[in-house]
C-alpha cells in the first residue's frame, strides 16, 4: 500500500486513538491511518478477566474532570456504560508509622487534619518566606525547602502512587510546572494561590460550584475504552496492526514512513508515542536531540482475591511510603471502588510492586512475589486467611519518569514542532502521564490539523492534587 493520505498516526494507543476519533467525528472524509505495532489497540489499557475477577494490567480510571474526555465519552456514546467512585465517597490511607492512617480528599484538609503536629502546620507557612531554590530541585528538596520535613511521606505517597516514582529524583519544575511558577511569580506557592483566587473572584468569569471528582472506569474494566474507539475504525483503511514503524522522513511538502506493512505518504504526522519509542524516530530527523531517553519505572500487580469472610477497609485503598521500609507500593481496593470486579461474595484487591525505586523486585518469580506481597499485606490488612485467588501482572508498559533535564527536552520538541509545522507530538509522558492528559493533548492534536494551527500555548495550569 502505498497512497497518499492526509494523515498518518503512529501508534494505537489511547493518544493516537483520540486523534483518530476526533478526526473522524470532525471531519469525516479526512483520510487517516492509524499504523500500530502491535496486534492489538489501547497500548498501555489492558484489562484482565479470570475467574469472575476483573482486574486491570495497566490504568485502574481516570477522573471526570476533564472536558476533553467527557467529549469523547458522550461522543461514542461510552457514558452510558461507565461506572463511577466519587472521591467524596471514597478515603485514602497512607501506610506511616506502622498503621493505615485515614487521608482527607484535598491538601487542605490535609493540613487541618490531627495527622501533622502543631508546630509542622507553622513550619508550612514559611513558604511564604522562603526564596525560590535555583535550578531543577527534586521534588523532595523542593518540598522541605518550601513546607518543612512534615509533608514528606505524604508527597512520597503521592508520587509513588502516580508515576511509581521516587521524589528524590523526580523534579519540581516537570512534575508541578504550574506550582513552580506560582512560586517564581509570587514569591510563594500560598501567596500565588491566594492571589490567583482573588482574581478568579473578581473577573467576571462566572463562578462554578466545585465538585469533587469521580473515579472512573466501564462495568468491564478500563480496555472497553481503546476498545470502543477502535470499533469505530475500519481495518485496513483507517487502522493498520502489526505495522511497526521504522523510520520516519520528510520529502519536500509529505511525510515519508516505512513501516513492517509497507511505505505511506501524509501531508502531516502524528507521533502518538511514549517519549522514548518517540525519540527512536525523532532522532531520525534530528540526530542533535538533547536525550537519547527518559527513565521509566515498571511496575507489577499482585492481585488477591478472598472468599465469604475477609473484609477490606473502606475506600480505594493506600499507599506506602519508603521510608515506611515495606515490599509493597501499596494496594487498589478493587471490589470497593467498582461493582462487578470479583464473583459474588469475594472481594479483590491489587497490590503493586517495583516502581523507580525497587525494580530489582520485578525479577522475582510470581511465586515468590505473591509470597512477599502476602506476607506484606497480610500484616497491613490483618487479613487471616489465605487467598482463594491470586495471578500477578506484569505491564511491560514503563511509566515515563520526569526528571532532571526533563523541560530542556519538552523545549526541544516544541522548537521541532514548529520547524515542521505539519508535525505533531503527543502521548505518553509529553503532555503529563494520565489518560485525561492523553485525551485532551490527543485532541488538541486533531483540532490544530482540522484547523492547520498549533495548538494555543496555554498557562501553565495549576493541577488539582487528590489523594
Ligand atoms: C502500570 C500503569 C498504570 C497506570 N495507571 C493509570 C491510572 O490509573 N490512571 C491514569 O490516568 N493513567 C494511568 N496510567 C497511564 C496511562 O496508561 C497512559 O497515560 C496511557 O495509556 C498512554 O497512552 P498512549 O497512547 O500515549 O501510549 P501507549 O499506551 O504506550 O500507546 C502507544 C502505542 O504505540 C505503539 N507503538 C510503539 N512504538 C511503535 C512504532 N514504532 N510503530 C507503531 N506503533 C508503535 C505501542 O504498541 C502502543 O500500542 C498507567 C500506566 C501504566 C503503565
Amino acid at each position: 500500500m502505498n497512497k497518499q493520505l492526509d494523515t498518518i498516526i503512529i501508534g494505537g494507543g489511547l493518544s493516537g486513538l483520540t486523534v483518530g476519533h476526533k478526526l473522524l467525528h470532525n471531519s469525516p472524509d479526512h483520510r487517516f491511518l492509524i499504523l500500530e505495532k502491535e496486534n492489538r489497540t489501547g497500548g498501555a489499557i489492558q484489562s484482565h478477566h479470570d475467574q469472575g475477577f476483573i482486574t486491570e494490567t495497566g490504568p485502574h480510571g481516570f477522573l471526570d474532570n476533564c472536558l476533553e474526555s467527557r467529549q469523547i465519552l458522550t461522543e461514542t456514546g461510552l457514558d452510558g456504560e461507565t461506572v463511577k467512585a466519587p472521591l467524596i465517597d471514597f478515603v485514602r490511607y497512607v501506610y506511616l508509622n506502622s498503621r493505615l492512617n485515614l487521608i482527607p480528599q484535598t491538601p487542605a484538609k490535609i493540613l487541618m487534619a490531627p495527622l501533622i503536629p502543631l508546630r509542622a502546620k507553622f513550619r508550612i507557612l514559611g513558604d511564604l518566606f522562603k526564596a525560590p531554590l535555583e535550578g531543577e530541585p527534586t521534588v523532595a528538596k523542593w518540598i522541605n525547602h518550601r513546607f518543612g520535613p512534615a509533608l514528606l511521606p505524604f508527597v512520597d505517597a503521592i508520587y509513588t502512587g502516580t508515576y511509581a516514582g521516587d521524589y528524590d529524583k523526580l523534579t519540581i519544575d516537570s512534575v508541578m510546572p504550574g506550582i513552580r511558577s506560582l512560586e517564581k511569580e509570587y514569591g510563594s506557592v500560598i501567596r500565588g494561590l491566594l492571589k490567583k483566587r482573588r482574581k478568579k473572584n473578581t473577573s467576571s468569569e462566572k463562578k462554578r460550584k466545585f465538585r469533587m471528582p469521580a473515579m472512573t472506569s466501564f462495568a468491564t474494566g478500563m480496555h472497553r475504552l481503546p476498545e470502543k474507539l477502535t470499533e469505530q475504525l475500519s481495518p485496513g483503511k483507517n487502522l493498520l496492526l502489526n505495522a511497526e514503524v521504522t523510520s520516519i522522513e520528510k520529502k519536500e511538502s509529505s511525510w515519508q514512513i516505512a513501516s513492517s506493512k509497507g511505505y505511506f505518504t501524509a501531508t502531516n504526522l502524528v507521533i502518538a508515542l511514549p517519549v522514548n519509542p518517540a525519540l527512536q524516530l525523532l532522532k531520525l530527523i534530528d540526530p542533535e536531540l538533547p536525550q537519547r531517553s527518559i527513565p521509566q519505572a515498571r511496575i507489577a500487580s499482585v492481585v488477591f482475591g478472598f472468599n465469604q469472610g475477609e473484609t477490606l477497609p473502606p475506600g480505594f485503598g493506600y499507599l506506602t511510603p519508603e521510608c515506611e521500609n515495606r515490599f509493597t507500593l501499596g494496594s487498589l481496593f478493587s471490589s470497593n471502588m467498582f461493582p462487578g470486579r470479583a464473583p459474588k461474595n469475594h472481594i479483590v484487591f491489587e497490590t503493586l510492586v517495583g516502581g523507580r525505586r525497587h525494580p530489582e523486585k520485578l525479577e522475582l518469580s510470581d511465586k515468590i512475589l505473591t509470597e512477599e506481597a502476602f506476607k506484606d499485606v497480610r500484616e497491613i490488612l490483618n487479613l487471616p486467611n489465605d487467598p482463594a485467588y491470586t495471578t500477578v501482572l506484569r505491564s511491560k508498559w514503563g511509566i515515563p519518569q520526569l526528571e532532571r533535564n526533563y523541560p530542556d527536552l519538552l523545549k526541544w520538541r516544541d522548537a521541532l514542532t514548529l520547524h515542521h509545522r505539519d508535525m505533531h507530538i503527543c502521548g505518553f509522558g509529553w503532555e503529563g502521564i494520565g489518560l485525561n492528559d492523553m485525551m485532551k493533548s490527543g485532541s488538541q492534536v486533531a483540532e490544530s490539523i482540522l484547523s492547520s494551527s498549533r495548538p494555543s500555548t496555554e498557562d501553565t495550569a495549576v493541577k488539582g492534587v487528590y489523594f
